[in-house]
């Protein structure tokens, strides 16, 4: 399989996925601030809204990392729903907790791996992952996992990057390959974990064959949203 660049196998990707979260996992928050000028925390309050997640609700955040989406879900579902933080990665994991200590959330923080999901089957009315399906190594089970935990008539949303609009392609390239390294560098002090993630990004499957795959892990009536012109991508699928 494609990581960074060069060339790993299977075994290795998860290896070195899960020292790029560790090296990045203090300054996570702050960069993705910079690197997205503030976006992502559009992209996650339009996602919880697609969600349709209400009071009462049970909401999976899968590689949920520091945990943005889990404290937005949480003030969705109120006390009598249920939200879950997980993440393979416990570094990342644990800035997630520290984090909803501080801030006064009693969400539940698990680590494990979303390609073996420690859940009943047709538990959750809503599963997420943000930004986390690309450093999988086989999204497809990822997917499959996902699905089965969802109950019938819940949703899966997938948030992540995507195929931009072409005319802006050359822009981009320019900023995730030369800009996304140079500000890993001058912030978080670590320019390899960026040209991960700009290559991670390239690597991605598009639109369409995202909307596929989920299809093909059992999800129906599977759609998707172009946000900022289509830098990222919010895929939405049920169960039926
Ligand atoms: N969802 C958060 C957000 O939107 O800010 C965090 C996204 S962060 C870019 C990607 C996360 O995916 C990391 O925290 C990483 O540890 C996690 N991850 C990578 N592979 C994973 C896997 N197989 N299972 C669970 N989490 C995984």
């Amino acid at each position: 399989t494609h990581f960074g660049f060069k060339s790993v196998s299977e075994n290795e990707k998860a290896g070195k996925v899960g020292e790029v979260f560790h090296s990045v996992a203090k300054k996570y928050d702050l960069m993705n601030d910079v690197m997205s000028a503030g976006l992502h925390r559009t992209w996650k309050r339009f996602a919880v809204e697609v969600s349709g997640v209400r009071k009462g609700d049970r909401v999976l955040d899968v590689a949920g990392g520091s945990g943005d989406l889990s404290k937005l879900f949480a003030k969705k579902v109120g006390p009598e729903g249920e939200v879950v933080l997980t993440d393979i990665n416990a570094s990342m994991l644990g800035v997630g907790r520290d984090r909803m200590a501080d801030e006064g959330f009693a969400i539940p923080a698990l680590q494990c791996d979303a390609e073996k999901l420690p859940f009943p089957d047709q538990y959750f009315d809503c599963v997420i992952v943000a930004f986390g399906l690309r450093n999988m190594t086989h999204k497809d089970k990822a997917l499959a996992e996902m699905q089965r935990v969802l109950k019938i008539g819940g949703r899966l949303l997938v948030l992540e990057f995507s195929q931009v609009w072409k005319p802006l392609a050359p822009l981009y390239d320019a900023y995730s390959f030369k800009l996304l390294p140079l500000m890993g560098k001058l912030f978080a002090k670590d320019a390899y974990s960026y040209q991960y993630l700009a290559e991670s990004i390239r690597m991605h499957p598009d639109q369409e064959t995202l909307r596929q795959m989920m299809i093909d892990a059992g999800l129906a009536k599977v759609d998707y949203y172009n946000l900022s012109a289509g830098v990222v991508a919010l895929h939405k699928g049920w169960k039926i």
